[in-house]
């Protein structure tokens, strides 16, 4: 037979059969270990909101904090800030969202749900899964429907200002483009990054966190000179790649998808996505866009202030171009929760699930363990030295084996166990997760070895 087309339908199918995890496996393990669940859960959740537990928020910090480090504090050329989440109502009326950022929706006259138009293709009625597809439902022609989520500033309802919280993090890097420019004494080529909270009023929240009404986006707007736009493009392209390599996610999960000239937004010059294979299908975690001089002549025009830049060499007046990299922390976040995971044999009909972590991302980076109770105090102050320099975790309750799965399950790379030799030669048991290999380490040498271990491959 031959090959289906890498976009195929069909392809996609095929994937996701092959896919070794079921969304029904990762979603109750998310909320089991404390990774991520639903907001409001006492309440019976509310669509599209999701809160990270002690887990969830570690792997998520340490995701923006690699992010960080790679984008702004490794780059002479790329500087941070953390903008307000509310920005002047104006600056939506000059990006365009006020008056484009809706999606095509159609209404179901039975029972009154909504649905993305571009989305109703394959899926059934959620209130007739058996009998029909929703195509085949009493649908209403589809009306566009704004997605920014809307809020009134102002004391009294007379003298309330409509204000909407950001759909995107990219635009007061835009709006503050010179002030930041001035201030950091930066000249184009340079770039701008933050990373921040947006909020989409999603109609069809699904897949898990995938598309949430909340979510935390990580941006970064390059301004370059017109004639460097192809080069800039390409190399932010090749450097997100790497990055998503550099998580540990393999390559087979990963690749890029260059949009179609009809997929592109008005203003937009190209558009590449990086894409994973999630359980179900490939979908975008990044996209990588040439958004050209829409943005700061859109601001100029609306806010009166000149934006252009002037080469000191060429005495040339431009407007710089910009090259977007916007990666959602969630839907990165949840890749990396997709890839970890794995169910193994352990010998003696023993199973075990484990995440597999890269070990600069892992929540917890070491579990100390005494072999006994007896030995809790000397164990005690290893967990009190080590937790000065990373996340660490101590836990003397059930036998050691029951000990190491919950670790294994919390993707702890390292575990030390305090034994009865440790107090006469002085060293502990360094158990590692994906071998299960143990090694005997000094405790005077234990935060260089632990320190050496975690940053390997980074
Ligand atoms: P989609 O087509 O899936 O709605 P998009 O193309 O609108 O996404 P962008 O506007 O390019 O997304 O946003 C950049 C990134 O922000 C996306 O790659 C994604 O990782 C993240 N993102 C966007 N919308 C959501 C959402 N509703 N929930 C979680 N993450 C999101």
């Amino acid at each position: 037979m031959p090959e289906p087309a890498p976009d195929s339908p069909a392809r996609d199918l095929e994937e996701r059969e092959r896919h070794p995890l079921a969304m029904e496996t990762l979603v109750p393990l998310c909320a089991s270990r404390g990774f991520i669940y639903p907001a409001s859960e006492i309440y019976g959740g509310i669509a599209g909101f999701w809160d990270y537990g002690p887990l969830g928020v570690e792997l998520k910090n340490n995701l923006k904090a690699l992010w960080w480090r790679r984008v702004v504090r490794e780059r002479d050329d790329v500087v941070g800030i953390d903008s307000a989440i509310i920005s002047h109502p104006r600056t939506w009326e000059a990006s365009g969202h006020v008056e484009h950022f809706s999606d095509p929706m159609v209404d179901c006259r039975t029972c009154k749900r909504r649905f993305r138009a571009d989305q109703i293709e394959g899926e059934r009625c959620p209130e007739a899964p058996r009998q029909r597809a929703i195509s085949e439902c009493d649908l209403t022609e589809a009306r566009e429907f704004n997605l920014m989520l809307r809020t009134e500033l102002g004391a009294s309802v007379d003298d309330a200002m409509t204000a909407y919280l950001r759909p995107e993090t990219c635009q007061p890097i835009f709006s503050g483009f010179k002030r930041v420019r001035e201030t950091a004494r930066q000249k184009v080529p340079f770039g701008i990054a933050q990373i921040g909270k947006a909020f989409r009023n999603e109609i069809t929240p699904r897949n898990f966190t995938f598309r949430s009404r909340e979510f935390e986006q990580a941006e970064m707007e390059f301004f370059c000179h017109p004639s460097t736009r192809e080069e800039w493009f390409a190399h932010w392209r090749d450097e997100r790649f790497r990055f998503h390599r550099e998580l540990g996610i393999g390559e087979s999960l990963l690749r890029v998808r260059p949009h179609a000239a009809d997929e592109l937004a008005h203003y937009a010059r190209a558009a590449d996505d990086i894409e994973f294979l999630f359980p179900f299908g490939w979908q975008e975690i990044e996209g990588i866009h040439d958004r050209g001089d829409w943005d700061l002549s859109r601001h100029t025009q609306y806010s009166g202030k000149e934006l252009a830049v002037t080469d000191e060499q060429t005495k040339e007046r431009f407007v710089p171009m910009v090259i977007e990299t916007s990666v959602g922390v969630d839907r990165t976040t949840l890749a990396l929760l997709v890839a970890a995971y794995a169910r193994e044999e352990i010998g003696e009909g023993d199973e075990r699930t484990v995440m597999r972590f890269h070990p600069a991302l892992a929540p917890i980076k070491a579990a100390v363990l005494p072999l006994s109770k007896k030995l809790a105090d000397p164990a005690q102050a290893i967990h009190r030295d080590l937790r000065k320099h990373f996340n660490t975790f101590y836990d003397d309750a059930g036998n050691i084996g029951r000990r190491y799965r919950r670790q294994d399950e919390a993707g702890t790379p390292f575990c030390v166990t305090y034994d009865f030799d440790s107090a006469e030669d002085g060293c502990v048991t360094v158990r590692e997760r994906d071998t299960m290999s143990q090694d005997r380490v000094p405790v005077e040498g234990l935060t260089s070895y632990l320190r050496d271990r975690l940053e390997e491959g980074l």
